[in-house]
């Protein structure tokens, strides 16, 4: 597949997964056209922001990007979407002028994250990630809720270095921790702890101001979301820099908010699905009322959510599901 074809699949599958419910679909479908050829024509404007002298945030228009100087070079956790690569690399140049890249971290397969795989495996750069990240990206994935399909990467962007659960890395004189979560928003999501520079990256585990979407197709479900925020909430202290998948930089505290957020929808969930309710009568409780203005609209979520629930409702593993008849 023609790399354009597969920017235009990637960007607009969500949009129209939306536009599919309102009329004038077709004039949509153009105007996306149109605004998915701007940009790429245009290039990205990203905003960065220097956490100290080593460490660069950077807020791409669908993820972010962490980049840490090491002693051996820059790491990257996660590479943005394809679209904005050209403006990653202008950015990294500007911070970090002449500094190779090391290493790329993918915190999961969705190709906001994993967008600088290709390019940057094919000047040999080391990628690491979950073992099941690496398999996604290895073969065409069918996201049945959204209906696209997305191809297997280029070969040279597979991750060359995978784990199957948590550990630690070593880059010169820079220490990272990682952690691995079973089924949250995919099943290969990790967290990255920057020891020396007290900053976590969470991936798509957490997503500021945004819902985030629940990838049940590929492993994903509300519980293991929720319980990501146990291991999660066990890295951060008062100072820490929290970096989401998507949004702003967080603190603990805002960590710990949403981590409630979570458990306060996740019980209406649980009492309505015992209670049999389908996913009409859910959306019709609106159960993230008070929680939507600051987080946008809730359908796709809570459909992804309820979804994520089919197969687990007796697993024993989940202390929050063992109620369930
Ligand atoms: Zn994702």
């Amino acid at each position: 597949m023609k790399k354009s074809n597969y920017l235009y699949a990637r960007s607009e599958g969500l949009k129209i997964f939306k536009l599919l419910q309102i009329p004038g679909l077709l004039f949509a479908l153009a105007i996306s056209l149109f605004y998915a050829g701007t940009l790429q024509a245009q290039g990205i404007a990203l905003e960065t922001r220097r956490l100290s002298d080593n460490v660069l945030f950077v807020k791409g228009p669908d993820s972010n990007v962490l980049v840490v100087h090491s002693s051996e070079g820059l790491i990257l956790v996660d590479g943005g979407h394809a679209h904005w690569y050209d403006s990653l690399r202008q950015s990294l140049e500007e911070n970090f002028p002449g500094i190779p890249i090391r290493a790329l971290i993918n915190t999961q397969w969705h190709p906001e994250q994993t967008g600088a795989n290709v390019p940057l495996g094919t000047e040999g750069v080391e990628i690491i990630a979950h073992e099941n990240t690496m398999l996604w990206l290895s073969t065409e994935v069918w996201q049945r809720w959204s209906g696209k399909k997305y191809p297997p990467i280029a070969k040279a962007g597979l991750p060359t270095t995978t784990f199957f659960d948590d550990g630690v890395l070593q880059f010169g004189d820079l220490t990272l921790y990682y952690g691995f979560i079973w089924n949250a928003h995919t099943d290969g999501d990790i967290w990255v702890y920057f020891e020396e520079e007290n900053v976590l990256v969470t991936g798509g585990l957490v997503s500021n101001g945004r819902w985030p979407e629940i990838d049940w197709s590929t492993g994903g479900y509300i519980g293991g979301l929720l319980d990501s925020f146990v291991s999660l909430l066990s890295v951060p202290d008062v100072n820490t820099r929290i970096i989401p998948a998507f949004g702003d930089i967080m603190n603990l505290e805002e960590l710990k908010a949403q981590n409630q957020m979570y458990l306060t929808i996740f019980d209406r969930l649980h009492a309505s699905i015992i209670q049999s309710h389908g996913v009409e009568d859910i959306l019709a409780e609106k159960y993230t009322a008070e929680f939507d203005a600051a987080m946008g609209d809730p359908t796709l979520f809570m459909t992804l959510a309820f979804q994520s629930f089919k197969g687990r409702y007796r697993d024993a593993q989940n202390f929050r599901l063992l109620n369930i008849p």
